[in-house]
């Protein structure tokens, strides 16, 4: 009899290990900045993506934070902790390396921590009505700050690890299309770093793929559809991206995609960062595809080049003619990137084009970037 291979679906709850093909900075000296390139190997997973989908990728925390709270805690590193409901077990440090989140503190684990520990200060802190103050506490804080402020600790380290949650996969935009790069996936990530309550803290993710992955090394990863951000099904349509710093990376695969189907529509991209010498992320690529006849149109801005700062929507607003007359001819207008403040500006300056060019009253303007929402021919991808 013939046995049957059945292939192994690779998902969130099976992630592939994917091997590290490249890890690279993409800025260049001086930058405040530091900006990952990876390039990773999905050969034997049976993976595939499209322009637009990203890859989750499932973390581990930084070894030197699991080693302070091993030592602040006196806590045996090699005890067993159950980290699955089948009973599965892990030595802690591990556990707490690869399982659980330490990074970051809610409000119920603050909460029953208290539980766990006869500190006056923070039964204070849980109380009703400091419910604002337990917010603030929590907020840019960690479990080691936790453990060392609210001391000493009557439980257990199984008790204590026994608040914590399941490590969350964090998700990246791909930066590849995966016609130009068979069984590859390609990622752009910001690393995040910066000080709080005293501490420098590190992303644990972007920091981890910064400081640790090293090629040959392997991440477990799946892919993430995203069905709201899609290069149009017609390739004779024009595209329209703004995608400042980690934003571009959809558009590196929108742009790689369109280069292999030869695609006919017109494409125009706004990227900004802080400042050319250093911060313009693929600037080789980019203008080889510009040169080629790819991307029809390259607008860049650089806020820290000049005294005044400069963002892609003053870019925007320079070439608002045009960019009404794209709209007019059914462009597609793509937004990647910062959520709290780039992505709103981009927005409002959009209604400030339309209105203009268009001669229409605010409400008007409004109107017409809905319609294109309800075609589908406005997409944001923002975090
Ligand atoms: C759909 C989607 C696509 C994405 N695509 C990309 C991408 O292409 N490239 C990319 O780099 N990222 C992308 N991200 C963001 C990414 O998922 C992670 O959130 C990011 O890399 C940080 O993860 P981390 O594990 O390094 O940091 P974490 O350990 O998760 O820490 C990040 C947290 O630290 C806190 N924090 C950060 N900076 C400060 C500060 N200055 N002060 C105080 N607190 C601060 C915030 O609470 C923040 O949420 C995307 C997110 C989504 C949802």
């Amino acid at each position: 009899m013939q046995s049957t291979v059945v292939p192994t679906t690779y998902s969130r709850t099976n992630p592939f290990q994917a091997q590290v093909l490249k890890n690279e900075n993409l800025n260049g000296a001086g930058s405040s900045k530091e900006t990952r390139h990876l390039e990773l190997s999905l050969k034997g997973s049976d993976l595939s993506y499209v322009p637009g989908d990203c890859l989750g990728i499932i973390p581990e925390n930084d070894p030197e934070l699991v080693a302070s709270l091993l030592e602040e805690m006196k806590w045996d590193a090699e005890l067993p902790v159950s980290v699955s409901k089948q009973g599965d077990t892990l030595p802690l440090k591990e556990a707490l390396a690869t399982h659980f989140e330490i990074t970051l503190l809610t409000k119920k684990i603050i909460q029953q921590a208290a539980g766990l520990s006869d500190n006056e200060e923070l039964q204070k802190l849980v109380s009703d009505e400091n419910i604002n103050q337990l917010k603030e506490y929590a907020d840019g804080r960690d479990l080691l700050d936790l453990l060392r402020d609210f001391g000493p600790w009557k439980a257990s380290a199984l008790e204590i690890v026994s608040l914590l949650r399941k490590m969350p996969p964090r998700l990246y935009s791909i930066a590849s299309s995966i016609a130009a790069n068979p069984e590859e996936v390609h990622l752009t990530i910001g690393a995040v770093r910066y000080t709080a309550n005293g501490r420098e803290r590190k992303g644990v993710c972007s920091v981890q793929c910064a400081e640790r992955l090293q090629e040959g090394d392997t991440l477990p990863v799946f892919i993430q559809q995203n069905k709201h951000f899609n290069l149009p099904e017609s390739q004779d349509k024009d595209i329209i991206m703004v995608g400042p710093g980690t934003g571009i990376a959809p558009f590196r695969s929108f742009i790689q995609e369109r280069a292999v189907n030869k695609a006919p529509g017109r494409s125009w991209l706004f990227f900004g960062d802080q400042h050319s010498a250093s911060d313009f992320l693929y600037q080789n690529e980019l203008e080889k595809y510009q040169k080629d006849g790819v991307l029809t149109r390259l607008e860049v801005a650089f806020s820290r080049d000049s005294a005044q700062k400069v963002y892609v929507q003053h870019k925007m607003l320079e070439n608002s003619k045009e960019l009404f007359e794209w709209l007019e001819n059914g462009a597609y207008f793509y937004v990647c990137g910062d959520k709290q403040y780039m992505a709103k500006d981009v927005h409002n300056t959009l209604i400030d084009v339309i209105e203009k060019e268009g001669s229409m009253t605010r409400e008007a303007a409004e109107a017409y970037l809905n319609g294109m929402q309800e075609q589908g021919r406005y997409q944001r991808d923002v975090y």
